[in-house]
């Protein structure tokens, strides 16, 4: 039977994007269908990733400018600094990511269609139009890539004036002098810190004791130094009541109360409150019912091995299935989803994928923690680096942090990376290279590296680890051959 296209994809952020790509160089006639307005590219380019990660990039330049050159005693970054050049900056990156998007869904022939999807049956989608108009579209494969919506606090609104959220932060007028965060996920650390790094005074407000747990427990310690440093105020286990501005006083009150039975309750004082609350998959008014596809007990879309759906010609990618909704696995499954439609044999997405947290300074891992390793049964030797003895580090004024390795000390195979420094994000896939392809420490002492750089750090803590190895007594001369 004659369809109109071998797959439309509902939403056009990573997972639709990659899925697109993917089936148009397998010479399949696409559509993909937006609600947005204007731009396509969802979370990943308009309201989430890119635009968090272009302020924290400007951001993360006036600290480096200021702690080189500025007198930071006499001025901070607030006063010297304008939100309106930092929200132009990001609106730059912002429209040229939308351009690129634009540009190759018409390089490669992937039509387009504005308005709302909603699933008909197993084969047909319709689109509510912003005239308000239906179309109607069949093809012998669905992809669902509506991503995900935070949630909204239970206890106070936003007002997108004094008390914002993970959109309207991206409209403030000006750097706030102080600044209230309230949430406990990756994004509420990553605004902490940009906003530090402004000057602003800010308190991070977690619901939670064991936020951000899937962090190696050393690096979540050094996580905690490095906030106090930046005179970030943690207050974790405690739930918020109430938050209000006050025009009296002209300041927004945060109330708050501790978890731990202590009934009194406190209040803050802020500028601005931002809200940043979990991530809920984008189900509703798709049409899952009337076709019967599947979520789970979290209302995530359930998905097999490779993204399909309970129904057979209905696959499903990114954050609308859960974990760990992230642009780059998003990017990945959208990508294997098409391969698996259109019978192209493919590996499954790798078992372990690296985690990125945009903070400042960032935080990266992959693999085992210390801690999971032991819990395995592993005979651990862990090797260290600070960032404080690497030269490129010295030079560049990025001195804080360090790089953890987590290696089995009898086959000294690598298990886990752990990196809280400069440019983390980016150093973890070295690591993951030797981790994908079952390597060991022994990799980073025999390569020889450009120097200097930060992947020095690599070295530096290979022989750390190696030299705690030896002097258990294993003989070096043992441990530096390869066929062991
Ligand atoms: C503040 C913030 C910072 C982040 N930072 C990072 C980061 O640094 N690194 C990282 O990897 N990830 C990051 N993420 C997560 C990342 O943005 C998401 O994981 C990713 O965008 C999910 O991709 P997706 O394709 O599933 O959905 P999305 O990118 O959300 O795209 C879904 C698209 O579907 C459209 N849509 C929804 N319903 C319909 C419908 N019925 N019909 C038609 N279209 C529809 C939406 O308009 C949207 O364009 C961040 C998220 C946030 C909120």
């Amino acid at each position: 039977m004659s369809r109109d296209y071998n797959v439309i994809i509902i939403g056009s952020g990573p997972a639709g994007f990659s899925c697109a790509m993917q089936s148009s160089k397998f010479d399949q006639q696409v559509l993909v269908v937006e609600s947005h307005e204007e731009h396509l590219g969802g979370t990943w380019i308009n309201t989430g990733t890119v635009p968090s990660k272009s302020l924290r990039e400007a951001a993360k330049t006036i600290l480096e400018f200021n702690e080189q050159f500025g007198d930071d005693e006499a001025k901070k970054p607030y006063e010297r600094f304008k939100m309106a050049d930092l929200l132009q900056y990001k609106q730059q990156i912002l429209e040229k990511e939308n351009q690129k998007v634009k540009n190759d869904l018409i390089k490669n022939n992937v039509d387009v269609a504005r308005g709302m999807g909603r699933l008909k049956d197993e084969h047909t989608v319709d689109v509510v139009t912003h005239y308000g108009t239906t179309e109607t579209y069949t093809a012998d494969y669905i992809l669902l890539c509506t991503g995900s919506t935070p949630s909204q606090p239970e206890t106070f609104s936003i007002d997108h004036d004094k008390i914002l959220d993970y959109k309207s932060i991206l409209d403030l007028t000006h750097i706030p002098r102080r600044l209230a965060v309230v949430g406990s996920s990756v994004n509420a650390f990553e605004y902490a810190t940009i906003f530090a790094s402004l000057g602003t005074r800010v308190t991070l407000l977690c619901e939670r004791t064991d936020y951000l747990s899937f962090l190696d427990e050393e690096i979540k310690e050094h996580l905690q130094k490095s906030l106090n440093k930046k005179g970030i105020t943690v207050k974790d286990n405690i739930s918020v009541q109430e938050v209000e501005f006050n025009p009296l006083l002209n300041n927004t009150e945060v109330k708050y109360r501790a978890n731990n039975g202590d009934d009194r309750l406190q209040v803050l004082e802020t500028e601005h409150v931002l809200y940043i609350g979990s991530r809920q998959p984008n189900v509703h008014d798709i049409g899952l019912e009337d076709v019967g596809v599947a979520t789970d007990e979290k209302n995530f879309v359930a998905v097999n091995e490779t993204f399909k759906t309970n129904i057979d010609s209905i696959y499903a990618a990114g954050d609308i299935v859960g974990f760990p909704r992230l642009a780059s696995a998003s990017f990945s499954q959208g990508r294997l989803a098409a391969c698996n439609m259109f019978g192209i044999p493919t590996l499954e997405v790798p078992e372990q994928i690296p985690y990125g947290i945009y903070s400042i300074p960032e935080i990266s891992n992959i693999g085992l923690s210390e801690q999971q390793a032991k819990e395995k049964g592993f005979d651990v030797t862990v090797g260290r680096a600070y960032f404080k003895n690497i030269a490129k580090s010295n030079m560049t004024n990025h001195d804080e942090g360090l790089l953890k390795l987590v290696f089995d000390t009898n086959s000294l195979k690598l298990l886990g990376v752990h990196i809280l420094g400069d440019e983390a994000a980016n150093l973890i896939h070295l690591g993951q290279s030797v981790i994908a392809f079952d390597g060991d420490v022994r990799y980073f002492i025999q390569q020889v590296m450009n120097y200097p750089t930060l992947s020095e750090a690599y070295r530096i803590a290979a022989f750390n680890g190696v030299n705690r190895v030896y002097k258990t007594g294993t003989k070096y001369h043992s441990l530096l051959k390869e066929e062991d």
